[in-house]
């Protein structure tokens, strides 16, 4: 009993668990009450103080009864269960200390008898607590019980031989220590196996945790991937709606900018012309003043799909220039197949009419086209320029028409292709 006394001291150092406490205590105490029963103190400690037996014994027996049922408390963890149980085994633990102090003051008769009184008492609860624990399910709970049985037994044996119900041989004689030594043996490898059980439960907890951590990190990265492709498709939108004309649908001048440059280049690496129609609405102005700017706006409406329709090359682009002007780039197209598709342009706007509030509406375009090959010595702008002038010279050759800048003589020798 010593040894086990030892071995779970050392273990409360090292783990500072309170229920090895208890247990150090109650093994002690119980040691002091079979040595105290046997005359071993008074034999080998105190030979000349026979006074001494008595209240070592009733202090021996009132810590037994402290220390077990705050040990009980601990080890079956009793703060879960019901008030009743938790105010029997700590209002034992109670009367236990009560009795310690009465034995300073009290004679051993009445002492003796109170302590007697709350043992029995004490044995009942502490047996009885480990019986009900055991039927709802707690593994401890077994140990303890048996663990009781074992010092009961041994108690029991002794006083059964004692009065003589039993043969006085060494077995019964000794039941006491054996029943003392084999229950703290017991409690001892039940506290083995209480922290085994902590050990794997807190695993448990860990493993639990893990999981939980890795499925909120799973449908993070899957909301985060949710919310990329939607900030990505909205800024696709956005990006669009900036470079898209509000009213036509078709390119704004932002992206007209943009491409030309890409284009020019583009094209000064292939050698390649590139060619720009500028196209200028005739008489707008008339047609808002006598139609109203809601049928100036689907006009323009309008004419933008008309161009578009008429271009073949995915990499054309129609892209509105500003007010009833519009600009088509032709990647890799000379100025002759530039001046086809803007005379096709021009003569689907004047075949398509726009109805208007039951009204034909009879619209007309003017036409400028150049063409480069983007190069060290052309510059970008003169491709404007030649293509504005071209515009221009449609204009002064009564509109409705595309005139052509040859590449050779930017703006200078100019073709004039007059509708029908
Ligand atoms: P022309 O080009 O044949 O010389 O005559 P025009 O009447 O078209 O003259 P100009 O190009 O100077 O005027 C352009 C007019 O186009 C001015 C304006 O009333 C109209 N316009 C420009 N932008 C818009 C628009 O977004 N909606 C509408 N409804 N009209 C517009
Ligand atoms: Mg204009
Ligand atoms: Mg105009």
């Amino acid at each position: 009993m010593l040894a086990l006394t030892l071995y779970n001291f050392f273990l409360l150092l090292g783990t500072r668990d309170v229920t090895y406490l208890w247990y150090v205590m109650s093994m002690l105490s119980v040691s002091f009450v079979v040595m105290s029963f046997h005359g071993i103190l008074a034999q080998y400690v105190w030979p000349e103080q026979p006074q001494f037996n008595n209240p070592v014994l009733v202090t021996a027996i009132s810590s037994t009864i402290v220390a077990a049922s705050l040990f009980a408390y601990t080890f079956l963890d009793l703060k879960r269960f019901s008030w009743l149980i938790r105010g029997a085994i700590l209002g034992l633990s109670g009367c236990g200390a009560l009795v310690f102090i009465l034995n300073f003051f009290l004679p051993y008769e009445i002492t003796i008898k109170l302590a007697a009184f709350f043992s029995v008492t004490g044995a009942a609860i502490g047996i009885l607590t480990g019986c009900y624990l055991w039927y709802r399910g707690e593994i401890l709970a077994r140990f303890y019980t048996i663990a009781w049985f074992l010092l009961l037994s041994g108690s029991v044996t002794i006083s059964f031989s004692h009065i003589g119900w039993l043969p006085s041989v060494m077995i019964f004689d000794y039941g006491q220590q054996i029943g003392a030594a084999a229950e703290g043996l017991l409690l001892s490898f039940a506290l083995a196996y209480r922290m085994n059980m902590e050990k794997r439960a807190r695993y448990e907890v860990q493993a639990e945790l893990l999981n939980v951590q890795r499925e909120a990190n799973v449908e993070l990265e899957a909301r985060v991937r949710e919310r990329t492709a939607e900030l990505a498709r909205a800024n696709d939108k956005l990006l669009t709606m900036s470079l898209t004309d509000g009213l036509t649908k078709v390119s704004n001048r932002k992206f007209f900018d943009q491409r030309l440059l890409e284009e020019w280049k583009k094209g000064g690496r292939q050698t390649e012309m590139l060619s720009l129609i500028m196209i200028d609405g005739d008489h707008f102005k008339n047609i808002n003043d006598n139609y109203g700017h809601l049928c100036g706006d689907a006009i323009l409406k309008h004419m933008a799909t008309l161009f578009q329709s008429s271009l073949c090359r995915s990499g054309d682009v129609v892209a509105r220039y500003g007010g009833e002007e519009f600009a088509v780039i032709l990647s890799n197209t000379d100025v002759q197949g530039a001046a086809i598709v803007a005379e096709r342009m021009r003569k689907k706007v004047m075949g398509t009419p726009l109805s208007w509030e039951g009204k034909v509406i009879p619209v007309t375009i003017s036409a400028g086209v150049a063409g480069l090959i983007p190069d060290m010595e052309n510059d970008l702008n003169s491709l404007i320029h030649a293509a504005d002038q071209a515009l221009y010279k449609a204009k002064e050759s009564g509109r409705n028409c595309v005139v052509v800048s040859s590449a050779e003589n930017c703006g200078k020798e100019i073709v004039v292709r007059h509708g029908v």
